[in-house]
């Protein structure tokens, strides 16, 4: 390391990376009078929020159906009403920010049969646990998906402009290509040792969804590597009424407001390596293109763009919140998946409350994956 750049600071608390989740924690504990820093390995949104396609779904992939039966009728109903939180959560904070939000709705289309029954029984639970949806057995595009769910409420965000909002509202310190690289103990506090900088802190969060196991190998129990995939299409003519998503919400189409398409896919876990590069896995490229290919066939030969990016997936799908047990002062916000726009400001709370009050995590307790 070259001494002469190396520089020593001290401040209250570390987040590490600004993406949403972090943007959200270090606004949160700013505004709570801290001395907050951001060190962010690339620039500011530089991971998965800003490569995001910027729909904001309640629920976690999989439909109420999938919930009901995989956690319990209560726990997936106290599921639904987290993420129904963190899209609010995230809308007044949009709104005070000036961040527009679009209150679009979205449509979950089936593309099996198998799917369209889910997506009945979902409609029917969710329903009776009053959560406001729409279903249809026509589907509304007329492109031959099955069936169709309809969340209301639900949006569209620019994410990347979220984060920036964010880290621009309280006063915080940001260092960007700034790569963190080792934490340790020093004395109660913790020593982070970054690229050409060291912090001395009481707390340390770590916000880094999907790159966690290589800064900390100990976080690949609880968080592995998925990766999403997003295309652009332009000069279609199509018009859909708002974000769309199929086969259980792995595959997505969304009106831009400029008439081009953006069509996506994710899939987790990934046992190599993550990659940002322009050439996904192809078994991810393979499943957008035939999704493409049967359900928006107009878009072949029109795509312009495409980007990937590296996400953090849990067993159960829900974003994990802890500390670890050998470094007590740092914490963590992590496995926000392929729906975390809905989740980002649930996990930033949860691990505030953990960290200032010693509070619970509740249903995103570390805990939960290692029984
Ligand atoms: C292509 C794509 C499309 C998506 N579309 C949607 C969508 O439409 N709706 C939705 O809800 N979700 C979507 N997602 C998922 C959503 O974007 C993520 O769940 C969310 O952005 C996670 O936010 P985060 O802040 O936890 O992580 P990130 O945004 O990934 O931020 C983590 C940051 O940490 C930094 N970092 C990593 N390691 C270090 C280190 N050692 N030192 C310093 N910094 C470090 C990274 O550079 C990065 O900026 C999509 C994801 C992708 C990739």
């Amino acid at each position: 390391m070259d001494e002469s750049t190396l520089r020593v600071d001290r401040c209250d608390v570390v987040v590490v990376g600004a993406g949403i989740v972090g943007a959200a924690i270090a606004a949160r504990l700013a505004r709570q009078g801290l001395q907050v820093a951001v060190l962010e390995a690339q620039q500011v949104a530089g991971g998965a929020t800003g490569r995001s396609a910027g729909m904001v779904l309640t629920g976690m992939p999989g439909h109420y159906r999938w919930a009901v039966r995989t956690f319990g009728r209560e726990q997936a109903r106290a599921i639904w009403s987290l993420s129904v939180e963190g899209r609010e959560h995230l809308a007044e904070t949009a709104a005070r920010l000036g961040v527009p939000l679009e209150r679009s709705g979205s449509w979950a289309l089936a593309v099996t049969q198998e799917e369209a029954e889910a997506l009945q029984e979902s409609a029917e639970l969710l329903r009776e646990d009053n959560f406001a949806v729409g279903f249809r057995t026509a589907d509304p595009l007329q492109r031959g998906f099955l069936s169709a769910l309809h969340y209301p409420d639900d949006g569209v965000v620019d994410a990347a402009d979220m984060a920036r909002a964010l880290l621009s509202s309280a006063p915080i310190a940001v260092h960007t290509g700034t790569e963190v690289q080792a934490l340790e103990m020093e004395g109660e506090d913790v020593r982070v040792w970054a690229h050409r900088r060291t912090v001395r802190c009481s707390a340390v969060v770590l916000a880094v969804d999907g790159y966690a196991p290589i800064l900390e190998p100990s976080l690949s129990r609880w968080v592995s590597l998925g990766q999403a995939l997003v295309v652009t299409a332009e000069g279609t003519g199509s018009s859909l009424p708002s974000p769309c998503y199929a086969d259980y919400g792995y595959e997505y189409v969304r009106p831009l407001p400029d008439g081009r398409l953006l069509l996506g896919a994710w899939r987790y876990p990934r046992q190599s390596p993550p990659s940002d590069a322009p050439d996904p896995d192809e078994a991810l490229r393979e499943g957008l293109s035939r999704f493409a290919r049967r359900y928006f066939p107009e878009v072949e030969g029109h795509i312009v763009q495409r980007r990937t990016g590296t996400i953090g997936c849990t067993a159960d799908g829900l974003p994990v919140v802890g500390v670890l047990p050998h470094l007590l002062g740092v914490y963590f916000a992590l496995g926000l998946g392929g729906w975390g726009l809905c989740w980002a400001f649930v996990a930033a709370e949860r691990v505030v409350e953990m960290m200032l009050e010693g509070a619970p995590a509740g249903l995103l307790a570390a805990e939960r994956l290692t029984v």
